[in-house]
C-alpha cells in the first residue's frame, strides 16, 4: 500500500528538477529508501551500485554514520548560526582552516555558500565588485566554455554553456562568450592533430581577447575536466596556455572544481592535475559528500585585498546568504574530510585510475561506443550511431537514455548526459566495485545494441 501511495502521491504533487514531466507522470518516480556504502536500494529493495555518486558528489558512500553523528552532536549544540557582520561559529573557522591547508598554495581565504550555482553566482559578483573597486567598470565579461556547466541560477546559469540550460528560460542573462570545447575527439578538424587542436583553441581566446577587448574581460572560467556537459578531459597544454593568456590580459582564472575538487581526478584539486593556478577556485559536493548542502569559494591575497579594502570604504560586502556556513554543514563538512584523509580515499581515488580507466576502454570495441574518456574515477561512454562519421542518434541522446535505463534494470546508476553515458562512482570504491560496474554497463550495452 506505501509504495503505491508514495509513488501516486510524487505523480500528483511532485514538480522534478531535470525531468520530462508528462513522461514522469507516465513513469513515476524511482523511490530511494536506503543506501549502504557505493549501494542504493529502492522502495522494491532492488540493489544499485550508486556509480555516479548520487550527483558526482558523495565521495564517502551512503551509509557513513559518523557523518550523522557530527550533525547530530552540532544540532544540539549551536543548530543554526550565521557569519553576517563579524559573527562566528567553530565549524565554519576550522573548515575555513582546513580548506587553505588543503588547496593550492595562495589560495588563503573562503567564502561560504550553500551550492554551486549559488558560489559561482558569488564569484560573479565577487569579479564585478573587484573591478569596479579598481575603477574598472567595463571589465565585466566572463568567457566560459561551450558544453560547461556551472549552475543553474540566473547568473551561473547564463556561464553555463548548455542549450537545454538556456533554451526558454531567456539565457544567458549576462555578457558571456563562450568558446570551443576542449574535446579533441569530437571537435577536432579532419586530420588535426591534439597539439594542433590546443593551439587553435588557445588562438581562439587570444583572438576572442583582442575583438572583445582585454579591458571588457573579467574572467575566465572553466571545470578542468568538464563534467555534466559529457565528461570531456582537456588535451595536453590547454591549461597552461588558458592559465598564460589570462594572466599576461589581466583575466582573472576560476577554477569551478565542483566536481573535480578533493580528489575526484586522482590528484586533490583538479588545477593540480593540469599544472595551472587559478586566481579562484570554486567546491562543493564532495567537499560534503553531499550530505549536507554547502559550497567554498577560495580566492587569491590579491582578490582578498582588493575587495577587503574596499569593502573598508562602502562599509560592507553586501552579499552573504541565512546558510552562509552553516554550522552543521560544515561540522558535516570537517568530519567528511577527515574521513577523505584518514582513509586516504584521494589516494585511493588515484590507485583505482588504472583498473576503472583500463577496465572502462575496453568498451571502445563496442558498437555502440564512440569514445572511451575521463582520468581518475569519472568517465564517460560517448555514444554513436557511426563509428567512422561520429554521428549520434537520434533524437539527440536517446541510446544513451536508453543505455542508463537498461543499467538501472542492472542494478546500475550511471547518467546521461547528451550522448554520453557518466560514470563517477563515491571515492571508497573497491577493485571489486570496479567489477560489477563494468560487468552491469556491459550487459546494458549489449542489450541496448540487440534493440537496434
Ligand atoms: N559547477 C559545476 C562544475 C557543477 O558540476 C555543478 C553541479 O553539477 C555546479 C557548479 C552547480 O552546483 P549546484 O547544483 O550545487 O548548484
Amino acid at each position: 500500500e506505501r509504495p503505491n501511495s508514495l509513488h501516486a502521491s510524487d505523480i500528483a504533487h511532485s514538480m522534478h528538477p531535470y525531468t520530462n514531466m508528462r513522461a514522469h507522470e507516465e513513469k513515476g518516480p524511482m523511490i530511494m529508501t536506503r543506501g549502504d556504502g557505493i549501494r542504493v536500494y529502492d522502495i522494491d529493495n532492488k540493489e544499485y551500485i550508486e556509480a555516479l555518486a548520487g550527483l558526482w558528489s558523495v565521495a564517502v558512500g551512503f551509509s557513513e554514520t559518523r557523518l550523522a553523528d557530527v550533525a547530530y552532536e552540532q544540532m544540539k549544540k549551536l543548530p543554526y548560526y550565521h557569519s553576517f557582520a563579524h559573527k562566528a561559529h567553530e565549524p565554519s573557522i576550522r573548515l575555513a582552516e582546513k580548506l587553505v591547508e588543503m588547496t593550492p598554495e595562495g589560495l588563503n581565504r573562503v567564502f561560504f555558500t550553500n551550492s554551486g550555482s549559488e558560489a559561482n553566482d558569488t564569484v560573479i559578483k565577487m569579479v564585478w565588485f573587484l573591478n569596479n573597486a579598481l575603477g574598472r567598470h567595463g571589465k565585466k565579461k566572463f568567457l566560459a566554455r561551450n558544453k560547461a556547466y556551472h549552475g543553474i541560477t540566473i547568473a551561473s546559469g547564463s556561464l553555463t554553456g548548455l542549450p537545454a540550460n538556456h533554451k526558454d528560460f531567456d539565457l544567458p542573462a549576462l555578457p558571456v562568450t563562450h568558446l570551443t570545447t576542449p574535446h579533441y575527439w569530437r571537435f577536432a578538424n579532419d586530420g588535426e592533430t591534439e597539439a594542433e587542436f590546443t593551439a587553435r583553441l588557445l588562438k581562439e581566446l587570444e583572438d576572442t581577447i583582442a575583438a572583445e577587448g582585454a579591458d571588457t574581460i573579467a574572467a575566465f572560467i572553466g571545470e578542468p575536466v568538464m563534467g555534466a556537459g559529457g565528461v570531456m578531459v582537456p588535451p595536453e597544454g590547454y591549461w597552461p596556455g588558458v592559465a598564460e593568456i589570462c594572466r599576461k590580459n589581466d583575466i582573472l582564472l576560476v577554477s569551478d572544481e565542483v566536481i573535480n575538487g578533493f580528489g575526484r581526478l586522482g590528484t586533490p584539486f583538479g588545477c593540480e592535475k593540469f599544472g595551472f593556478t587559478p586566481d579562484i577556485l570554486v567546491t562543493s559536493k564532495q567537499l560534503t559528500s553531499s550530505y549536507m548542502p554547502l559550497a567554498a569559494i577560495m580566492v587569491s591575497d590579491d582578490v582578498y585585498n582588493t575587495i577587503a579594502d574596499h569593502t573598508a570604504k562602502l562599509g560592507t560586502f553586501g552579499h552573504g546568504f541565512t546558510a552562509s556556513g552553516h554550522p552543521v554543514a560544515c561540522a558535516v563538512g570537517l568530519e567528511n574530510l577527515a574521513i577523505i584523509e584518514e582513509r586516504d580515499l584521494m589516494g585511493n581515488a588515484a590507485r583505482l585510475e588504472k583498473p576503472f580507466q583500463e577496465g572502462l576502454r575496453k568498451f571502445a570495441d563496442h558498437p555502440l561506443v564512440g569514445e572511451v574518456r575521463g582520468v581518475g574515477l569519472i568517465a564517460g561512454l560517448e555514444l554513436v550511431k557511426d563509428k567512422t562519421t561520429k554521428e549520434a542518434y537520434a533524437p539527440a541522446g536517446s541510446m544513451a537514455a536508453r543505455v542508463v535505463a537498461l543499467a538501472a534494470e542492472e542494478g546500475l546508476i550511471c547518467r546521461n548526459v547528451y550522448e554520453t553515458v557518466a560514470l563517477c562512482p563515491p571515492l571508497i570504491l573497491t577493485e571489486g566495485d570496479i567489477e560489477q560496474i563494468i560487468a552491469r554497463l556491459g550487459r546494458a550495452l549489449d542489450r541496448a545494441l540487440a534493440e537496434v
